[in-house]
């Protein structure tokens, strides 16, 4: 079994009481949908203030902490300016997504192997990313759809800044380790999907916000079907230049509005399951 991260040595027990897990999708036909849990008891980023922790377990607590709070300054002065997606970075501990190994680079901005080819994205193109979904809209955002869940590290950060969310994975074995990192976390209002994300999922639809992790030649249309009017996509697609680019897409009353942002490097995304 792969043995647990920690930074650099366990944090807090707090949150691993064994819980349950509901299925609400059809066994073997489409996607099945996992909730994940209930409401996460997260160590929130807090400056000035005492975490009212037992002292043992403060210092290992304080200590990623604190490298989160770093990782946040860090993601200011890259530009990122939207309080919900900065508390949200701040809160959600990255090292529990990455193999203990790698657990010390967690809070770099770096983008970090999470196996079978994969890679986790680096905290700036994570918060980024979220900041072009929530843009100017006041509250949490509604009802999203992402994409590569991968190891479920940017998944558990939608978690905290929507109602509701649904993350996609075509890789079982990532699929199952998405579901492990997140066990403990209790994220009622996330729900893991194993099954082709090209298709997207459309008995959640239609999607406030829709994310991917993988990019692709075009962005599906069932992606763009999906996606409610006022709603927006962010994807990483290959443009007329012949790079990935960050692609943002509005769908409005009078239809779709196509932005192409800076230049990234994505994994690909690829059809069907594996
Ligand atoms: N958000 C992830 C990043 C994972 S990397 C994280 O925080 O870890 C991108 C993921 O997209 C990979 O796991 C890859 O398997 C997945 N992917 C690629 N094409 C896909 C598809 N069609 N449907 C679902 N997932 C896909």
């Amino acid at each position: 079994m792969r043995p647990r991260p920690s930074f650099p040595v366990k944090l807090t027990t707090a949150q691993q009481a064994p819980q349950g897990r509901s299925q609400v999708g059809a066994s073997g036909q489409g996607p099945r949908v996992q909730a994940v849990g209930k409401p996460a008891a997260f160590a929130p980023v807090q400056v000035g203030r005492e975490p009212s922790r037992p002292p043992v377990r403060k210092a290992h607590g304080t200590e990623s902490q604190a490298a989160r709070l770093a990782m946040v300054r860090k993601l200011e002065t890259h530009g990122i300016r939207h309080p919900a997606v900065l508390a949200a970075m701040g809160k959600v501990e990255r090292h529990r997504f990455v193999d203990s190994a790698l657990a010390n680079q967690a809070y770099e901005d770096t983008s970090l192997p999470i196996g079978l080819g994969q890679t986790i994205s680096k905290p700036s193109v994570v918060a980024r990313m979220i900041e072009l979904l929530c843009h100017d809209r006041p509250g949490k955002l509604g009802r999203v759809l992402e994409i590569g869940t991968g190891c479920g590290y940017q998944a558990a950060v939608l978690s905290v800044v929507a109602t509701e969310v649904y993350s996609m994975e075509r890789l079982r074995g990532l699929h199952e380790r998405a579901r492990e990192n997140l066990r403990l976390l209790r994220l009622a209002n996330l729900h893991l999907l194993m099954g082709d994300g090209m298709l997207g999922f459309a008995k959640g639809a239609p999607y406030a916000a829709i994310i991917a992790a993988a990019g692709g030649n075009d962005i599906p249309q069932a992606w763009l079907e999906q996606l409610a009017v006022g709603g927006r996509l962010v994807a990483p697609t290959v443009t007329a230049t012949g790079q990935q680019n960050l692609v943002v897409v509005d769908k409005t009353a009078r239809g779709l509005v196509r932005t192409e942002l800076e230049a990234v490097h994505f994994v690909p995304l690829k059809s069907g399951i594996g």
